[in-house]
């Protein structure tokens, strides 16, 4: 846990300049823009601890993987989006010594990330050498282009009498590592590379999957305010290119460096064209200048703030913690491509390889349905349908038929690519959600057309997994589901996982209601698509359900509550609470085998299934299993407090719910868990964006309508949130004795606060209208105990 981040609502702010702390900034001050991301690194050269990132969205690499135990079925490589060629770098040497944060005494080191304008800004004073120098550096990845990002590097040597020499070299260097390459590989070779007069290019092909990217600066160089009126040294090495500016510089007078840059891509562009689109790209940009640029910049964040903000009044760091989450979740996905996705470090780090998890579907898909363009989650679901030749196959591979569809775990392009197979690869889990932000997507937005399209065909293959994956037990006279490991992954190739078996039979309930329906809205569409996937209607229909009526869940009659697995009853039933704080986290301080014994949940798992499905159960069997298995959860996935602050939210403690909330968002600004130098938490964010919207917001779809059971954190003077549903746009403000909410734009609407209806009627162009409800406090909170 650190504290060094200054509380500001709009900014994330670090004052002096601890190395220490260098990795975590670098995560936690990254930029992207969907198409492009890159990682705090500093632009002079630092020969401190860093961890290089420059990300270009849906380029990566299959690497090798690294285990020695080989099984059918087993992934080949895991896919990782691919650090590539440095952008930022700009070498400077004054008086021949080079700017160099780790060797030189630092002064007045001030970071900030300006979430509301979307640029990152730097400023120190560095004695290097025998000279002062002060710096100012901005720079950000444009939204408004989003191939580009720009640098504004300004600097001025102080106390040098008359001038000093100094030497400045803005480069391209494609000659980049990951640092979790798994056989210590160079994924990159050099296509081409060229220098202009000011500046140059080099085009660089990942090895195997042969992307190719051209990554291009122009700059433009000025000292007192003049631009300097002579070219610079070309600099040419293998995968490098550079322009070195020698200028005499007199005391305290100003060195700006403009450094425009762009990666194109040929995921967007045929091969034999890039260099001829980054030239362009880069002339365009430059034309324009920094300033334009910047201004454009800060207009379209402000625009996406209008949609995506959430106020929290009475409480500054809860405050930057949400705004640094939505910030986060819109610098990593846009949803202009149906090919990219969202990595749970999205772009600020190398772990889970960017590849795309159930967290896309499970956690991200309701921030993006009630804070975006419906188009932005239809993309995320595309991604998935045009994936379903690889599920088939993925399921293929494991013995499965007749087009059976299991989805990857983790995948870039649909083919699964996960590293660990004894944990991931039996959380066949994911199947579920996959089926479940189609459920959500419509019933968000209406849009019934999406399962005549895509939906219904993802949905069969999906249900003929789960009938297939399933068995009969002459035992039980029931089917089981055998082998699983559920969203808990401190338990694995267990049986009867609760969660996944109701997953599983819900899939199969959906697979059923959708097929209907598409069926009777428009037939000859349900029969192409009966003729394409084979299904056999009657059979398969029967068999989905049998197992739906058939199908065994454990459950603790003595507690009352659904039993996470078989057999969970008899692990040791120690609580958190009285485990030594020194013992945890636990995936850190016990041994794997003592993990798997104990009764210790990782993440929320029968609490998932109540989440997802709370409209199944009374709010009593929510509470009993809420208040077993939370005290045995160890919330050691940054997934987990977001689910637990919904649940207590429902069940009306709100202490907890607060409680939860913090854990996630300020879980990167203060690296509660130790790890954001590896990248952030992004798709947990989505998660925080549920525990205030859902959780503490109450926000639920009713009938195809909003509905809002609000209460504001004690702490909280009053918290708002907008939120788009089916071309309305509202803003719901929660104070201490009442909800607002207030209509934006779009169309009259009927929403539900407080389970009572209203009608919220668009208002004129002055006036908006609202609706007004003096909410009762909450029932008191009454826990039973069955620990
Ligand atoms: C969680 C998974 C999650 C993955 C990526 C793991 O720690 O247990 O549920 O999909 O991280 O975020």
């Amino acid at each position: 846990m650190k504290d060094y981040i200054k509380v500001d609502e709009w900014k994330i702010i670090e004052e002096g300049f601890d190395p220490k702390n260098n990795l975590v900034s670098e995560s936690v001050f990254s930029l992207g823009n969907g198409r492009m991301g890159q990682r705090a690194n500093f632009e002079e050269a630092y020969s401190g601890e860093t961890l290089q990132g420059n990300y270009v969205a849906g380029v990566y690499y299959p690497d090798k993987t690294r285990v020695g135990w080989w099984k059918n079925g087993y992934p080949e490589y895991f896919a990782k989006v691919l650090n590539a060629a440095n952008w930022i770098g700009i070498d400077i040497r004054i008086g021949g010594e080079q700017i160099d944060l780790a060797k030189n005494r630092v002064d007045d080191f001030r970071r900030e990330l300006n979430m509301k304008e979307g640029y990152l800004k730097r400023s120190f004073r560095a004695d290097v050498g025998m000279n002062l120098v002060d710096a100012e550096v901005t720079r950000f990845c444009s939204i408004v282009d989003d191939e580009t990002g720009v640098i504004c590097y300004k600097f001025k040597p102080i106390d040098v009498e008359p001038h000093v020499v100094v030497g400045v070299t803005p480069f391209i260097d494609g000659d980049i590592k990951n640092k979790d390459s798994n056989y210590d590989e160079k994924f990159w070779d050099e296509v081409n590379k060229g220098v202009w007069p000011d500046g140059g290019f080099v085009h660089m092909r990942t090895k195997k999957t042969g992307f190719e990217v051209a990554t291009g600066m122009k700059c433009v160089v000025l000292v007192g305010g003049k631009p300097v009126d002579f070219k610079p040294e070309p600099i040419v090495k293998d995968k490098y290119i550079g322009s070195e500016y020698r200028l005499y510089v007199k005391d305290c007078e100003e060195v700006v460096i403009y450094k425009y840059a762009a990666n194109i891509s040929s995921q967007n562009y045929p091969v034999d064209q890039l260099e001829e689109k980054l030239k362009e790209t880069l002339d365009r940009i430059s034309a324009k200048g920094f300033e334009k640029m910047l201004a454009e910049q800060a207009d379209a964040w402000v625009k996406k703030w209008e949609h995506n903000d959430i106020i929290i009044e009475g409480d500054a760091s809860a405050q930057q913690g949400i705004r640094f989450n939505i910030f986060q979740l819109n610098q990593t996905y846009t949803g202009e491509d149906d090919r990219l996705n969202i990595g749970p470090k999205g772009f600020t780090g190398e772990k889970y390889g960017g590849s795309t998890y159930w967290d896309t579907e499970a956690y991200c898909v309701p921030f993006y349905l009630a804070t975006a363009d419906p188009k932005v989650t239809r993309n995320l679901l595309l991604y998935r349908y045009k994936q379903l030749g690889k599920a088939i196959d993925n399921a293929k591979l494991l013995g499965f038929k007749d087009g059976a569809a299991l989805y990857p775990m983790v995948t870039m392009d649909g083919t699964e690519c996960h590293n660990e197979w004894e944990i991931t690869f039996e959380e066949i889990h994911r199947n579920g959600a996959i089926a479940h932000a189609i459920f959500n997507y419509v019933r968000y937005t209406g849009d019934e057309q999406y399962l005549a399209d895509y939906g219904l065909e993802v949905l069969i293959a999906i249900a003929r997994f789960w009938a297939q994956r399933v068995n009969w037990s002459e035992d039980k006279q029931q089917y089981v589901m055998l082998g699983v490991t559920g969203p808990n992954e401190y338990e694995n190739n267990v049986n009867n996982n609760w969660y996944t078996s109701t997953i599983a039979t819900w899939c199969m309930k959906y697979t059923l209601e959708v097929a209907e329906k598409v069926e009777a809205a428009d037939k000859s569409k349900f029969d192409a698509l009966v003729a394409k996937v084979n299904f056999d209607k009657q059979k398969e229909t029967a068999k989905f359900r049998d197992i739906i009526e058939k199908m065994y869940y454990g459950y603790d009659a003595k507690l009352g509550v659904f039993l996470q697995q078989d057999g969970y009853l008899d692990k040791e039933q120690i609580l958190v609470k009285d485990l030594p704080a020194s013992e945890r986290p636990l995936n850190q301080k016990w041994s794997w085998d003592r993990i798997l014994r104990s009764c210790y949940i990782k993440q929320a798992d029968v609490l998932q299934g109540l989440y997802f499905f709370e409209e199944n159960y009374d709010i009593d069997t929510i509470r009993r299993n809420y208040d077993f298995y939370e005290p045995r959860t160890v919330h050691e996935s940054s997934l987990s407090p977001c689910v637990h602050a919904v649940v207590a939210a429902k069940l009306g403690d709100e202490a907890r719910a607060y409680e939860f909330y913090l854990r996630t968002s300020r879980l990167d600004l203060d690296d509660y868990n130790n790890d954001t130098e590896d990248g952030c938490h992004i798709t947990s964010m989505a998660g925080t964006w549920i525990s205030v919207v859902e959780g503490f917001g109450g926000m639920r779809i009713r009938d195809g309508k909003l509905s809002f059971d609000p209460f504001l954190p004690e702490k909280w003077q009053s918290f708002s949130f907008n939120v788009g549903f089916r071309g309305t746009s509202i803003k719901v403000t929660v104070s201490k004795d009442r909800v607002r909410v207030a209509h934006l734009s779009g169309p009259d609407m009927k929403l539900l606060i407080r389970g009572h209806e209203s009608e919220l009627k668009a208002g004129t162009s002055v006036a908006r209208h609202t609706v007004q409800v003096t909410l009762t406090p909450p029932p008191p909170l009454s826990r039973s105990n069955n620990n």
